[in-house]
């Protein structure tokens, strides 16, 4: 079948725009996505249409919005295969699903003394949650290693597990250097000794099929602005058995069932874990990016960046004084570099005068950047809608860019 890329591209208005009177060239698509039409349409369609507080009316605009809201629950089960739509729990995005697992989960299932498993290529919103469990309750944060070529040193996470590893948290993509994990072996292992594992997913959601069932994870957590979708939505999906045991995280509206001031019980799931009034107009705009990503077929997707990809590694290596951070056998469609001696903010910030959006700095990863010894890197990462002749067109500039910096 193939992509037709001119005809997705007009689905995006932004990419028409220009900066500094040059057309843009947006390669931070691992920071955020750019947003087709129909999923703007869809946003802007709730105030204008639908509008209406979801759950606790009795009105016609109220069911509308209710249905349309709940409608997204469904699909977001069938996108990523969960076994029910109550284990579909929505957040405002992947940092705050973490939050709530290491303050519900980390509540119920440690002491003092327990230990919890990490990746040295996390994000911080997959480190400082533990921290705060660390301080509350006393628990062990353990690291896997990570190796020249950015990639999890799979021997020394087997070693890692002790009597008191309760948690495996780990990403299913690195920001950084868009390296796939082998997660499906690591829930395998974590499995035999009992410790249910968490999968980051923000930067794997909208770039390969996920299947939550056939990976027998027992957590995973994503944004939907990273898979065209809007600011402000997450998903936390989570095992029924889980979600059942764990306490609520916030309080508020919608997650009781009776309160009164001598006790409260709480609502059933998935509504326990939705306290307040969500951000709805946002979760239905996620249904139309669901849509659009289904109606242009993940295996698609994934073929066109990944030749994206090789060819923009091929064409950067080519680049004088570049250095690549993460060359990992298996790895989504994002480029880490530096460029000679110069740091990576100078070169991010001539490429934008240049109409180059691309992310500098340590990408909430300081960790990973400390393994390297290295103050951070510059990042392309590819969508869909990128060119080859955008890669080409950067790959000048960065040899304008090398040589006005040396
Ligand atoms: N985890 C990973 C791997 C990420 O890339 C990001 C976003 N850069 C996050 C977590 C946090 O996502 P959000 O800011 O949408 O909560």
């Amino acid at each position: 079948m193939g992509l037709n890329i001119q005809e997705i591209r007009n689905d995006f208005p932004i990419l028409a725009e220009k900066v500094y009177g040059k057309p843009l060239v947006y390669f931070d698509n691992a920071a955020t996505t750019q947003k087709p039409l129909s999923v703007i349409e869809a946003e802007a369609d709730v105030y204008r249409r639908i509008n209406s507080n979801i759950h606790r009316s009795v009105h016609h605009l109220g069911n509308l919005c209710t249905e349309a809201f709940e409608e997204v629950r469904k699909k977001v089960a069938g996108f990523i295969n969960a076994g029910s739509n109550e284990e579909i729990i929505f957040t405002k995005g992947t940092t705050e699903s973490i939050n709530l697992l290491a303050t519900s989960l980390g509540e119920h299932l440690f002491s003092e003394g327990d230990e919890v498993i990490l990746t040295e290529m996390e994000h911080h919103s997959n480190i400082v949650p533990w921290q705060l469990l660390q301080k509350r309750k006393g628990i062990h944060i353990k690291v896997v290693p990570v190796t020249d070529d950015g990639e999890l040193d799979m021997d020394a996470f087997g070693k890692l597990f002790s009597g008191k590893t309760k948690i495996v948290s780990v990403t299913h993509i690195s920001n950084v250097m868009g390296t796939i994990n082998p997660v499906g072996k690591m829930i395998e292992k974590a499995h035999a000794f009992d410790v249910p594992v968490i999968i980051d997913g923000a930067q794997a959601i909208h770039h390969l099929p996920v299947d939550v069932q056939k990976l027998d994870c027992d957590f995973y957590v994503f944004s939907a602005h990273k898979m065209y979708g809007p600011t402000g939505v997450g998903i936390l999906y989570g095992k029924r058995e889980w979600l059942e045991k764990m306490e609520p995280y916030q309080g508020g509206g919608e997650m009781i069932d009776k309160v009164s001031f001598s006790g409260t019980t709480f609502n059933e799931l998935p509504y326990k874990f939705e306290a307040g009034t969500p951000n709805f107009a946002g979760v239905i705009a996620l249904g139309a990016a669901l849509e659009y990503l289904e109606s242009k077929n993940l295996n698609d997707i994934w073929d066109y960046e990944h030749d994206l990809f090789e060819y923009g590694m091929k064409k950067m290596k080519a680049v004088p004084g570049i250095r690549l951070i993460g060359q990992a056998s298996d790895h989504t469609s994002v480029i880490s570099f530096l460029l000679g001696k110069a740091h990576p903010f100078d070169v991010g910030t001539l490429l934008d005068k240049l109409g180059f959006a691309l992310r500098t700095g340590h990408h909430c990863a300081q960790p990973l950047m400390d393994r390297f010894g290295i103050p951070g890197t510059v990042r392309a990462s590819f969508a869909f809608y990128n060119t080859r002749d955008e890669i080409d067109r950067l790959v000048g500039a960065l040899n304008r860019v090398g040589t006005m910096l040396e």
